[in-house]
Order: C-alpha cells, then structure tokens, then sequence
C-alpha cells in the first residue's frame, strides 16, 4: 500500500475503531467514511520563459454538520487526492474535538515550490482559488496555510478571492499577514498548542521540562517554533532537528534562533557548527524525551517503531506515526499526544482570525494567548480522562470524542 493510500486507511480504521463506543450503524459509518464533496482543478499557469504549464490541484470539503470547512493547502510535488481526503477527515475531527463551530477540509496543488519562482507561485496561487471559487468563502469552506505555503500566499488567494466577490472578503482565508486581517500569535500557534499540550502530558509523569531532551522533524513553520518555544517556554536543550535534506545533532543542544539564521544562509540545517550531520531516520531514533514530527506523514512505521522511545511523542505532523506502529509505541510506554489534539492550535487561532475578521476587532496577542491555552488545556485533559475512564489509548479517546460530536450534529439537523 503506498503512504498516500496507508494515511486514508488509518484515518478509516481509527473512525471504525469507535464506531463500536458511539453504537455508530454501517450506514452512519459509511457516510463519514467518505468526504462530502471533492474537486479536482487543473491550472494552467504562464511561467516566466513563456511556456505554459498545467498544474493539478484538489480541495477536498469532509464533513460540514458543524459549520463551514476548514482546512489549509499544501503545495507539494508528491501530493495526492488519498493524502489530501485524509488530512481533510483529520481536520473534521480536529474541529470537532477542539469544540470549534467548524467542518474539516483540505486542499493541495501538486508542484515543487522550490522549483518556482516568486511570481509564479503567486499566479499559481491566484490560479487555485479561481478554480475552487465556487466552493468556498467564509460562510462555506475557507482556506489555511500548511506545507510549503505562507501569510504571503494566502494574501494573495484572499485578493483573488476579493477581486472575484467585487469586494474585501477578508474572513474567506485565514493565516493571512497581521497587516492585512491576520491574527496575531497564528504564526506560532501550532506549535504553541502543542507545547501547552506537551507541559500537560509532562506533569502527568512528574516530568520537568527544563534541560528535558528535545528532537523536532522538519524546521519549517511549526517544527522551527516548537524548537523555539520548547527552549524559550519551558528551557527544553534541543538536541536535534532535521528539514528535508537531513538532520543534525549535538548533546549539548543548540539554539533553534541560531540554527534558523545558519538554515536561511546556507539552505539547509546541515553542517551547522558544532552539530553532527545525521539522517532524518536516525532523527527518530534518538534517546530524547520529547519527540517532535513536524514534517510530514507515515515517517513512525512498524520497521522504526521499536527503536522510537521517547518519553513523549508529541505529533505535531499530521499523521506521522501508522496503526501498526502505534500499538508497538503504546506497549513500549511512550506517551502520544495524537495529532488532532496535538496540532489543533493551528486552526483553533485561524478560527480567532475569524471571528475577529467578521467583528472588524484585533485582539492583543496575550488574549489570543490565553484562548489557546485554555482551548489546549481543555482539549488534553477531556481526551486524557476520557483513555483514563475508558482504558483506551489517547488517540482512540480523541476520535471518539471528536466523531461523537460530529454524529450528534448530523441527528440534529437530521441528516441521519
Ligand atoms: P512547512 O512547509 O513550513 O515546513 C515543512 C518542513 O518539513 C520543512 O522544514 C521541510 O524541510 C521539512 N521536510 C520536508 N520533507 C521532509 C522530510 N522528508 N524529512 C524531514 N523533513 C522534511 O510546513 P508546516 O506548516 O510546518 O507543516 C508541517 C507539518 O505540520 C505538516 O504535517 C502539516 O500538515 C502539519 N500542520 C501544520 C499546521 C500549520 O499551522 N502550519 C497546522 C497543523 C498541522
């Protein structure tokens, strides 16, 4: 089964693990199963030698019983619709579990950012929401940054958007620069969520966090600020991090800022001084106490999963750890923060922009600070004491709670 296909199945047999909890019937069961819309789009886009290129672009809209989708776009070469109907079932239940007015959805366009220049990413960019227009806006499905997109592009996929409506629509895409409808503290706001969410788990195992061994995959935007914050919140030693061309690691640990201005000169994390060059699958297998996925999915496997022991795995990725390699890790006592719990603050802040670009008021950063903390703490430990009382594993908790608000939802407006 290839990875795209190996996430889709996951995310199914998850839902289908508490079907049996919810008394949820075969029909019911099928409905959430499938998404409830899909579009395909194809772009063609003028590239800067004059050529003209077709790109393929998807957004997938999963489920809408508790309010208007939501969900980012990924830029990636290797992007499929299987990865993005997944991470869109993700985002549905991610909603549902942060009790946010929200349904889950996703959206990628298949290409090598890297490859592209500035100017075409933004036709690019323009391209897609033209494509998608009819099927989103603030009160349908609105739009997010994820891998390999930024504040600058949703600027430009909130313009276009604007230009096609005959008038500012600020609210139809989130993470958009503070200048210009975004909200403060979104562009560290996973990964903060997730740290709020990691000191939970700590104080659960008597743990201290200060000079606690870290290690984060991927240094983009949530891996960078969880290595930041883990160091500058709680005084974590980062011991490694990795992008895409590999890993590096130092004992000592380092500092996150440092390696940031090292990757910015250089292109790559690697070769930072006095760190050692390592591999992304060594990354993982590191004697740590936190563990971080923050790039992509399927990277903890039934072949790495028994030399994976942190004492906290905190996926702040989307699905970065498999079924199978999730009950090797639970009998090897590692703690999962599951991703729909670990990752929420994303989407918890993107829906703060909401709600503040619909009243027209900016909130401080110290209130948008203190909701996420509250929306995490509350999130952990209603998932914590539901595995407690239920002799379930966190993951299995989070999605029954998650899908029983969804089902209640869909009875309610009588769809089932
Ligand atoms: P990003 O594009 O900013 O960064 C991705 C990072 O992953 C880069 O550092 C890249 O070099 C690295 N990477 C890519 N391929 C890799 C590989 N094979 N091995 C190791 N590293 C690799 O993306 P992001 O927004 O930080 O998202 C990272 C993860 O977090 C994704 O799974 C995304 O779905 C999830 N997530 C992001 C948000 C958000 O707010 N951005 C919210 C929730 C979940």
């Amino acid at each position: 089964m290839s990875s795209d296909y190996k996430l889709l199945d996951d995310v199914k047999q998850h839902l289908c693990t508490c079907s049996t909890g919810l008394k949820l019937t075969p029909d019911m069961e099928a409905f959430l199963e499938m998404p409830m819309r899909e579009l395909y789009v194809s772009l063609p886009i003028h590239m800067d030698d004059g050529s003209i290129k077709v790109f393929k672009g998807f957004r997938v809209q999963y489920n809408e019983a508790l309010g208007p989708t939501k969900g980012g776009i990924r830029f990636h070469p290797e992007e499929t619709m299987e990865t993005i109907r997944a991470l869109a079932a993700l985002m549905t239940w991610k909603c549902a579990l942060h009790k946010l007015p929200l349904g889950g959805a996703k959206g990628g366009i298949v290409c090598s950012p890297k490859e592209l220049s500035h100017r075409e990413i933004e036709r690019l960019s323009r391209a897609y929401i033209r494509g998608i227009y009819q099927i989103i806006g603030p009160d349908r499905d609105i739009p997010a940054p994820d891998m390999y997109t930024n504040p600058q592009i949703m600027a430009w996929m909130m313009d276009e958007y604007s230009k096609l409506a005959g008038k500012n629509v600020f609210g139809a895409i989130t993470g958009k620069p503070t200048s210009l409808g975004g909200s403060a503290g979104r562009f560290d706001a996973t990964a903060k969520g997730g740290l709020y969410a990691i000191r939970e788990a700590a104080k659960e195992h008597g743990m201290d966090l200060k000079d606690s061994k870290v290690a984060v995959q991927g240094f983009g935007n949530v891996g960078y600020h969880a290595a930041y914050l883990a160091k500058k919140l709680f005084g974590c030693r980062v011991v490694a991090v990795s992008d895409s061309k590999g890993a590096i690691y130092s004992e000592s640990g380092f500092d996150p800022e440092d390696v940031s201005g090292h990757k910015h000169s250089t292109g790559s994390v690697l070769d930072y001084p006095g760190a050692e060059n390592i591999t992304n699958k060594e990354l993982l297998e590191l004697e740590v106490d936190i563990l971080i996925p923050a790039a992509l999915e399927n990277v903890i496997t039934e072949e790495n999963a028994e030399r994976v022991r942190p004492k906290i795995l905190a996926e702040m990725a989307n699905g970065p750890t498999t079924r199978e390699a999730e009950e090797i890790l639970r009998s090897n006592g590692v703690h999962i923060i599951p991703d729909i719990l670990c990752n929420g603050g994303g989407v918890i802040v993107s829906y703060f922009e909401m709600v503040q670009n619909e009243s027209g008021i900016q909130w401080e950063e110290e209130e948008i600070e203190k909701r996420l903390e509250k929306k995490m703490k509350e999130a952990y430990h209603s998932v914590h004491d539901f595995a407690a009382k239920n002799n379930t594993g966190m993951r299995q908790a989070a999605y029954t709670l998650a899908v029983g608000r969804v089902v209640e939802a869909m009875q309610l407006r009588g769809w089932i």
